[in-house]
């Protein structure tokens, strides 16, 4: 089965005279059944590098609710190396279902105050797991860094094979590592970055940056005045920090009424609650409103469908009921 498939547009733009965009969707929730989306991608290099180093545990961070960590736990649960995750918070004597199929897949949990939590690798919690486990790899949360987006960046290659005539993509962001390794794929198109997060302005150059540290090391250093990667690069990229709707987990009135329209017609093709909804909004309206100069368009769905379980089930417009 062919993990791109159109999205039904009818009735979403059927107010509108616009030139029949096609938007196709590739389906990164489909890929890898236990373990979909971004996040197994930017585990790759991680846990080869942890191999590499000879690490006998391999230990990360996430929230309550967290993708990276429900990941981490699949994409590990039959490894025999011993795996960790600091969780922000305290831990409820009650799991959720997150945290439930983390355990499951034999993770231990180190519960973590938000104060500690926010120190990252100078946290309390880290030392203390550090002074208990010998040879300890630590991946940043959310699966980040160079070696986050290098996995990304293979992504983007398996996706150009399957095809490579799309005039853009479309993506999430929420620390845009992914973005940064979509971007430095040398055959990725036109490559639209919808940021989640509140007061993400800064990020557009974080991402340019990061895609050109890893493009120069895959394709080489250009040391000539004109440097090829970064023009290319540069042109490539539009990110956009307006899409929000309230900041990070936060739906808007405007944004539920669209997810219960775009359910309708595309029950098949789930959204995420706190990423692909809110870039899945921005380009319906973009096409409804004659904006989007492209014509044919590919979303990139970056999964998160088990993130549904921090929300009431009301809230859910892709539970079949
Ligand atoms: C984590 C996540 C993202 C954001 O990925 P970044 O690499 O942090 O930008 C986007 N979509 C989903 C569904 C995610 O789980």
């Amino acid at each position: 089965m062919s993990l791109i498939h159109p999205v039904d547009l009818s009735r979403l733009l059927k107010e509108t005279n616009s030139l029949n965009p096609q938007l196709d969707i590739f389906r990164g929730d489909l890929e890898h059944e236990e373990a979909p989306g971004n996040k197994w991608h930017k585990l790759q290099h991680h846990l080869k590098a942890a191999k590499q180093q000879g690490a006998e545990v391999v230990a990360t961070f996430g929230g309550p609710f967290s993708n990276h960590l429900h990941a981490f736990g699949s994409t590990l649960k039959e490894s025999d190396i011993k795996t960790l995750a600091v969780v922000r918070g305290e831990l409820h004597p009650q799991l959720n279902t997150t945290l439930k199929a983390v355990v499951v897949n034999g993770v231990e949990l180190w519960p973590s105050s938000r104060r500690d939590y926010k120190l990252a690798m100078d946290a309390e919690v880290v030392r203390t797991i550090n002074r208990l486990y010998k040879k300890v790899y630590w991946i940043p949360e959310g699966g980040g860094g160079e070696l986050g987006a290098l996995g990304c960046m293979e992504w983007a290659k398996s996706i150009c094979c399957l095809d490579s005539q799309y005039d853009a993509w479309v993506v999430s962001a929420g620390t845009g590592t992914t973005a940064a390794g979509l971007l430095a794929y040398k055959n990725t198109p036109a490559l639209h970055v919808i940021s989640s997060l509140k007061g993400a302005q800064a990020q557009k150059t974080e991402i340019f940056k990061l895609a050109e540290d890893i493009a120069q090391k895959v394709y080489g250093k250009c040391d000539s005045e004109e440097d090829p990667i970064k023009d290319r690069l540069a042109e490539k990229l539009f990110f956009y920090t307006d899409e929000h709707h309230g900041g990070y987990a936060k739906h808007s009135n405007e944004l539920t009424k669209f997810m219960k329209e775009y359910a309708a017609d595309n029950l098949n093709t789930p959204l995420d609650p706190v990423y692909t909804c809110k870039s899945m909004f921005f380009i319906v309206s973009a096409m409804k409103q004659g904006v989007w100069p492209y014509s044919r368009t590919l979303f990139i769905h970056t999964g998160g469908i088990q993130g549904w379980g921090g929300y009431a089930n009301d809230k859910n417009p892709f539970l079949s009921t």
